[in-house]
Parts: C-alpha cells; sequence; structure tokens
C-alpha cells in the first residue's frame, strides 16, 4: 500500500532510541485489517534494544527532570499543537494500521492532544505542603519528585490517546519515559515521537520500543532504574506484570478490562438511552475498555428499548475506515473476530434471540455485523467476559435491587452507565455501582479533565484530571530540626 501523507516524514518503521531513528535489525509486518494488507514493514525490537532505550532514558532523567515546569510545559503545548496541525497524517496512519473511521481517528488525535495539552497546565501546579509542626524547633516541608523512569505500555485500540495519557503526565512531573505501544500500532506512535522531537523533546527523555512484547516487557520489568509503569491492557497481562513488578517494587497504574454495565430504568428518557447505547457500544466497533459488555433494561421498558436499539443498529454503516460515512471500521484481527463469533454462537445456544447481524459482515475480513442480542442471561459467555466487538445483550431485570445485583456481578469495575430520571433513583444508584466512572444519562465519559480507571480488577490508579500527574510523582518530606 503506498501511503500518502501531507508530510512523509512522520512515517516512520525504525526504532527510536535516544532521539535517533535505527533502521537496521529483523522486521516485523503491520497490517491494515480492513484488507489485510501490509502496511509497512517496521524494526522489530527486544530485550536489549529495549535495555538502551531505559539506559537513554536514565541519561535524559539528570537534566530532564531539572528543567522548570515552564519549559516542560512549553515542550508539551508544542507537542500538542503539532499534533493539531498534522491531524490528517496522524488519523490516516491511524486507520490505516487499527482500522477505525477516519472521523474517530481524527477525533482520537484531538483528544490525544488534549492529554498533553492538560498536562501542560498541570505541569505549573505542582506544589508542596508546609506541615504544622510537631515541635518547635523543627519545621516540616514537602516536595513533590519526578518518580524517575517510567515504562508505558499501550494497546492498539487507541493508538495516539493511551500514549499521550501516560507521555503527558510523565514528561510533566519531570519524568523521562519509555514507551511500549502495541505491536498492531508502531506507526503511529512513532509518528508521534517525530512530532514530539520537533516540540523539543530531548534526546532520551522519549523512546519508542515495539515488536518483541515479552522480551521488552522482561526488560522494563527486571530493570530497577525503571520506577513506574503504567499500564492499559488486558486484565491478564497486567497481572503478569504486576508479579513482575514485585522484584523491584515499581509503582503501577493499571487500565485493565471492563465488563460495563448500562442500565435502563424505566423512568428513563428511551431515546436518549438509545442514543447514549449507539455511543457507548459501537464507538471504535466496540473495542474500548468502557464499551458497554452488558445492557440491562427494565421489563416494563424491554421491548421500546430493544426494538428501537435494534432499528438503529441495523441501520449503521460499515466499511472501511477510508469510506466516508463509515461508522464501524473491522476487528483488530482474526483473534477478535473469533471470540465475537464464540460469544454470539453461545449466546444462540442458550437461548439469546439475534435482533439484527449475528453474522460476519459480507466485506468479509475481519468485518463483523452490529448485532443486537435479547433475552440474554447470566450463564451466557457474552455476560461474563469483554466482547469486545459491535455486540449489544440486552439483559432483563424487575426492580433496582436486581438490577444492582446483576451489575455488581464481576470482577471487573471500570465504567458503569445508567439511564433514569428519579433523583432519588440517580443517588442510589449512582452510589451503588462498583465502577470507577459512572456515565449518568450519557454514554461518552472519556475526557482529559475527569479521572479515569477501575476499581476491583479493572485496575489501579487514575489517568487524565488533576490527579493524573500523583502517579508519577513521589513525595519527599523534609524534616528541619535544630532551628
Ligand atoms: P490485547 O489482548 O488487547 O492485545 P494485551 O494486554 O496483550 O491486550 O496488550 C496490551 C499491551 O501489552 C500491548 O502493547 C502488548 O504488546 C503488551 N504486552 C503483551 N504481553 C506482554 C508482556 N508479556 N510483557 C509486556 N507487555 C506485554
Amino acid at each position: 500500500t503506498a501511503i500518502i501523507l501531507n508530510d512523509s516524514e512522520l512515517l516512520q518503521t525504525g526504532l527510536y532510541l535516544d532521539g535517533q531513528w535505527h533502521q537496521q535489525g529483523v522486521r516485523y509486518s503491520v497490517y491494515n485489517p480492513a484488507d489485510a494488507s501490509v502496511v509497512a514493514d517496521v524494526v522489530r525490537a527486544g530485550r536489549d534494544e529495549c535495555q538502551l532505550a531505559i539506559d537513554s532514558a536514565e541519561q535524559a532523567l539528570t537534566t530532564w527532570k531539572t528543567t522548570t515546569a515552564t519549559e516542560r510545559s512549553g515542550v508539551l503545548k508544542r507537542w500538542a499543537q503539532l499534533m493539531h496541525e498534522h491531524v490528517d497524517d496522524l488519523a490516516r496512519l491511524m486507520t490505516l494500521e487499527q482500522g477505525k473511521p477516519l472521523a474517530e481517528a481524527k477525533g482520537e488525535v484531538a483528544y490525544a492532544a488534549g492529554f498533553l495539552d492538560w498536562f501542560a497546565e498541570e505541569a505549573k501546579r505542582v506544589y508542596g505542603d508546609v506541615i504544622p509542626t510537631h515541635k518547635a524547633d523543627a519545621r516540616i516541608l514537602t516536595l513533590k519528585e519526578p518518580i524517575g523512569v517510567v515504562a508505558a505500555i499501550t494497546p492498539w485500540n487507541f493508538p495516539l490517546a493511551m500514549i499521550t495519557r501516560k507521555v503527558g503526565p510523565a514528561l510533566a512531573a519531570g519524568c523521562t519515559v519509555v514507551v511500549k505501544p502495541s505491536e498492531e500500532t508502531p506507526l503511529s506512535a512513532n509518528a508521534l515521537a517525530v512530532l514530539g522531537e520537533r516540540a523539543g523533546v530531548p534526546a532520551g527523555v522519549v523512546s519508542v520500543v515495539s515488536g518483541d512484547a515479552a522480551g521488552i516487557g522482561a526488560a522494563l520489568m527486571s530493570s530497577t532504574v525503571v520506577r513506574k509503569l503504567s499500564f492499559t491492557g488486558s486484565t491478564a497481562t497486567g497481572q503478569l506484570l504486576m508479579r513482575q513488578a514485585a522484584d523491584t517494587v515499581k509503582k503501577l497504574s493499571l487500565e485493565l478490562g471492563g465488563n460495563a454495565p448500562f442500565i435502563v430504568f424505566d423512568d428513563a428518557d428511551i431515546d436518549a438511552a438509545v442514543e447514549g447505547a449507539m455511543a457507548s457500544k459501537f464507538r471504535n466497533t466496540g473495542q474500548t475498555c468502557v464499551c458497554v459488555n452488558r445492557f440491562l433494561i427494565q421489563d416494563s421498558v424491554y421491548e421500546a428499548f430493544t426494538h428501537k436499539l435494534a432499528q438503529r443498529v441495523a441501520a449503521l454503516t460499515v466499511a472501511d475506515g477510508f469510506t466516508s460515512g463509515a461508522e464501524l471500521g473491522p476487528l483488530i484481527n482474526d483473534r477478535a473476530l473469533d471470540k465475537v463469533e464464540l460469544h454470539v454462537a453461545d449466546a444462540r445456544e442458550k437461548g439469546g434471540r439475534v435482533l439484527c447481524g449475528g453474522e460476519r459482515h459480507s466485506l468479509g475480513g475481519t468485518f463483523y455485523q452490529p448485532t443486537v442480542i435479547a433475552d440474554a442471561q447470566a450463564g451466557m459467555m457474552l455476560a461474563g467476559d469483554e466482547t469486545f466487538g459491535p455486540v449489544a445483550a440486552c439483559f432483563r431485570f424487575e426492580d433496582e435491587i436486581q438490577a444492582m445485583a446483576l451489575a455488581n456481578d464481576t470482577n471487573y469495575g471500570l465504567a458503569a452507565y445508567f439511564y433514569a430520571r428519579d433523583i432519588g433513583r440517580v443517588w442510589r444508584v449512582a452510589e451503588g455501582l462498583e465502577a470507577g466512572i459512572v456515565g449518568i444519562n450519557e454514554g461518552l465519559i472519556s475526557t482529559p479533565v475527569a479521572p479515569f480507571g477501575g476499581v476491583k480488577a479493572s485496575g489501579l490508579g487514575r489517568e487524565g484530571s488533576k490527579y493524573g500527574i500523583d502517579e508519577y510523582l513521589e513525595i519527599k518530606y523534609l524534616l528541619m530540626g535544630g532551628l
């Protein structure tokens, strides 16, 4: 595939180490999920290359951490600005390697730049304290210091935003970062690195290594220099990394899987609930960790809601992400498609009613028809496990107590959504849901200004917002005695 960009330098297939692009080494292919064609062959990093990246991050830390907040803020602001200026190229690369519709990719570029902008501001607001003393001849102060070298391991579903959400606060705090993007989407990460360099990110402050995930992971996790891991991805990989982090006692931020409930109560505005459902379920072809996994609908509005939802879903435009008007692109790979097929087959077998979709799409490849399944039951695979695809499973409940029990009947606790208008119910349910994020009469909850993160097996820590930078800071307390 010929890749036509306005700025051809944004296409980088090398390895970005210590401010240099390295072209030598074994390469692996990055595929376009829409047609399985090869987009590019990129250098495959492993344990050794990652060690070089860690060394350069350690070296760069000595000067980067002593820069003023204003300097770091300026770099992050310019970086965000460059992302906006190159939105078309960044979106194009993203759609090529990830498959999401171009309009969504452009939306992600803006969202991703938003984290750099936000943390450019937060960099300037890292305050310490003076604490009232416990001894007449002593004074107590706190300093907030950068934790050191950070490992950022990110997934393919948001190839830019998951990186800026970590690199933004890390750089703002004065940390240096080794980024390990998903091997499915290294081109977006590399383009981001090009713009970072142009914005003034010094050599070694950000390196990008993708390829042998286990080897890179081993280098990062065994390093005593890497003091912090921020990971977004599957629960299984997160658990592995958490175990590996024990040996060097790294600070951890983990954004893992979810199993988001979306509750529609009988007092909900049903049309608004259907709108919210569409946005939350089908964005990125159902491949986000905050996508609804279980629709829980009250008996009296069950038929009305599922009918309207199925009508809307059946009208969605599935197409290559470059086709104008595309609303759903392909799934990322065959493994993702297999999981969706397995969940739908299992639901059918256990009495699920397919209201629309339920099959692979005629476009072939990893395209799947957007699907609504009614009469979903607790024993189905899609009740317990994230489908991560365009399948809306609708369960039924009788009353609020049952709805809450169903909603919380999962190990996960990232996002939850509900639609209701009764103010007492709104508070009861908002407080009763075991989740880090609750969308109330709203299906889109991601923004750089609010804290994103989960409870239970969905993870540790919060990203974005005024809290996000704390994950990259250590508090040092000074006790000054003998005064
Ligand atoms: P998914 O199944 O959605 O790809 P993963 O958790 O496997 O989710 O991927 C998220 C990120 O974790 C990717 O960058 C991936 O390469 C990385 N990853 C996977 N396995 C490991 C590992 N053993 N060590 C370090 N990183 C890993």
